[in-house]
């Protein structure tokens, strides 16, 4: 069974879109979302773009803040305040990668933890750690969306994680921990990895390496999240981290590259900065 993310991103958004329409009535404005973006990489402005699109159809107002990749830090930073102190802003999202010159951790930690619709900043991932209120990272929040819809049990079993990133690995890991499952984390320096990954009932694989999990590293039933999405430079082809062809017959439920994860982490985000705007207009 192929669970599609785009389906699943389709209702969130239709679900977002009447929320929307209601608020506001009630208050008077859309939600707002900033995205700043630095430098030209293509890839960052195509995910800009389709973030823009996401947040338009839902019906919020947005604003892509394109800045040239020689901008200082200090600069940066006064425009993430700036953002800040705008009441009409709910959500502000910085576009990863940062040029090198900039200091990533610098310029999240600028962010209002209550406009940091990522998740990322350290005020959040402290209360995802903590179990407590707080905005969760998109890209993980989106994956258990994704076994909840295909009625994955995930209580009692063993989850295997590959990947440790801030981003996804990490936090996905403690998400499934807090839904009782034994969480197991392999990485780089993981020696037999298909010795861990045959053990999984649920395995998320996020590392960027593409088809690296074939048929014989998963056991029969495995319920399989590929995150990885890496794109083929000659064929413009997009690939997982999983060799679909080969585990998919294996697999109870797996998620496609593209149309998997990508479009959940898109709905999450929007879904993200809904619930800072309605904190936003009820605070
Ligand atoms: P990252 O580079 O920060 O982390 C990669 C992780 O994979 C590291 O922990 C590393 O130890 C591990 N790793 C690398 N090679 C490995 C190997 N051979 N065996 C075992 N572990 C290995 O990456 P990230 O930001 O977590 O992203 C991972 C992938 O997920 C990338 O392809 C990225 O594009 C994709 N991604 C997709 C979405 C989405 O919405 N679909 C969101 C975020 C990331």
């Amino acid at each position: 069974m192929i669970i599609s993310g785009k389906e699943l991103a389709k209702e969130i958004k239709e679900h977002i879109a009447r929320k929307v329409a209601s608020y506001k009535v009630e208050y008077g404005r859309e939600p707002h979302l900033s995205v700043i973006l630095v430098g030209d990489d293509p890839s960052s402005h195509q995910y800009v773009r389709s973030k823009g699109r996401y947040a338009g159809e839902v019906g919020f107002t947005h604003e892509e803040i394109i800045l040239p990749e020689s901008i200082t830090e200090t600069e940066l930073i006064a425009k993430v305040e700036e953002l800040n102190n705008n009441p009409g802003v709910d959500g502000i999202l910085v576009q990863l990668p940062l040029p090198k010159h900039i200091r990533k951790h610098r310029v999240i930690e600028a962010i209002d933890p209550g406009k940091d619709v990522d998740g990322f900043q350290s005020k959040n991932v402290d209360a995802l750690w903590h179990k407590l209120p707080g905005t969760r990272a998109c890209t993980p929040k989106g994956i258990l969306k994704l076994l909840d819809k295909a009625n994955v049990e995930i209580a009692g079993k063993h989850a295997v994680v590959i990947g440790r990133s801030n981003i996804v690995g990490f936090p996905v890991a403690k998400l499934l921990l807090d839904r009782n499952a034994t969480v197991t984390i392999a990485h780089r320096h993981t020696r037999d990895l298909a010795e861990i990954t045959r053990q999984a009932d649920i395995l998320v694989v996020a590392i960027g390496q593409p088809r690296l999990i074939t048929g014989d590293m998963v056991k029969d039933g495995v319920a399989v999240i590929d995150v990885g999405i890496t794109r083929d430079v000659e064929s413009g082809k997009y690939f997982g981290d999983v060799d679909f062809e080969t585990v998919s017959p294996k697999a109870s439920v797996i998620t496609p590259v593209p149309g998997g994860v990508g479009p959940m982490t898109i709905a999450c985000l929007m879904e993200n900065t809904l619930d800072a705007y309605v904190k936003h207009m009820e605070s």
